[in-house]
């Protein structure tokens, strides 16, 4: 097959009605990060059905995915956690567009069944920074945390401040 179509099939690729596998697969730095997994390609789609289109109808706004699957080799070079759920394709981060990451990840708590949810790299009192990780998963813990920016120490709970 050649290349061009290849890339025309990974890049419309969908996982659910509003996103792509190539959102899932994007990285800044560089190394490849595509993956061609069932399981990577099945947990993914899990992650859209069940926590991006569900926060995407909610707000009815674009949903920005920072990362989403991550291979060995860009988990290494970014100093990813080794048992990262985003090496397995079960987490994303991500913002959603004008709204606060603080009340994203409060209206998932709230509303949605995930894995692990974290308000992470927030800076203390500010409802804007950092982004929402939030995994899903097969057993589920609904465990949530916050870590902030400067700080390897994750916290139970959303919270504000330290
Ligand atoms: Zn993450």
């Amino acid at each position: 097959m050649p290349h061009q179509i290849k890339d025309l099939i990974r890049n419309v690729h969908r996982l659910s009605t509003h996103f792509t596998l190539d959102e899932l697969t994007k990285t800044s730095c560089g190394l490849p990060n595509n993956t061609t997994s069932p399981v990577i390609v099945s947990n993914l789609q899990a992650v859209c059905a069940n926590i991006l289109e569900p926060v995407r109808a909610h707000y009815k706004k674009p949903v920005i995915i920072h990362s989403g699957y991550r291979s060995p080799a860009v988990n290494t070079a970014i100093g990813g956690s080794k048992t990262s759920q985003h090496c397995r394709g079960e987490a994303a981060d991500f913002h959603v567009t004008g709204h606060s990451v603080y009340e994203v990840v409060n209206w998932i708590s709230e509303n949605l069944d995930f894995d692990q949810l974290i308000l992470e790299n927030f800076v203390p009192n500010i409802m804007n920074s950092g982004w929402v990780h939030c995994s899903y998963s097969k057993r589920n813990r609904n465990q949530e945390m916050t870590k902030f920016k400067g700080s390897g120490k994750y916290y139970p709970g959303i919270i504000l401040h330290k």
